[in-house]
């Protein structure tokens, strides 16, 4: 039976660069990977993923309403399946792919998920908390607080500078996305 795994990090912790990673290894096998991305993510562009050192991977983007396993059946036999941006991912999707990697179809292909654990209110994305139940490894790639050195585990929002906690929790674009650790995160707010 393949895995299920979640690799969750804050933002800016490198968890794109880390799937273009696993993607290239994998690619230097003569191995086919399939790489997910979310359509609701569409800063830099869609049917790509890029990390913030600026490397890049095509991606197929998905909407949270999408037939994972249709999509998959589709495409040739991947070997491994990466999906970015998997906070975005629906409750039913990953409840999907974690039947996929227990199946006859699925049983030799592992799944990894690359997302967000916790949004700015500091309240679990749904892709997150579904994964956090039902992915068979969990593993935090970890980055520091923007304002010390301690791990960051929580994102602050800033708007025009200032810290916000409120409003809804996609909003890609103007705001500014910021890791700190836990103590940062109540002194700011
Ligand atoms: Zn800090």
């Amino acid at each position: 039976m393949a895995d299920l795994t979640f690799k969750y990090g804050t933002m800016k912790s490198g968890k794109t660069l880390d799937l273009i990673r696993v993607a290239r290894s994998y690619r230097e096998q003569g191995k086919i990977v399939m790489i997910l991305t979310s359509d609701k993510d569409t800063r830099s562009g869609i049917d790509k993923v890029v990390s913030r050192v600026g490397v890049t991977a095509e991606a197929i983007s998905i909407s949270d309403d999408l037939n994972i396993l249709g999509l998959i059946g589709r495409k040739h036999n991947p070997d491994i399946i990466l999906i970015d941006e998997a906070q975005f991912l629906s409750t039913e999707q990953v409840r999907m792919l974690s039947e996929y990697v227990a199946s006859k179809t699925g049983r030799n292909i592992p799944v990894i998920c690359y997302g967000l654990k916790n949004d700015f209110k500091n309240e679990l994305f749904e892709g997150a908390a579904a994964l956090l139940a039902y992915a068979d490894n969990l593993v935090e790639i970890e980055s520091t607080c923007q304002k010390c050195n301690r791990k960051a585990t929580m994102t602050l929002r800033f708007n025009n500078g200032l810290p916000i906690r409120f409003g809804d929790q996609v909003h890609i674009g103007d705001s500014e996305y910021v890791p700190v650790c836990k103590e940062h995160y109540a002194s700011i707010i």
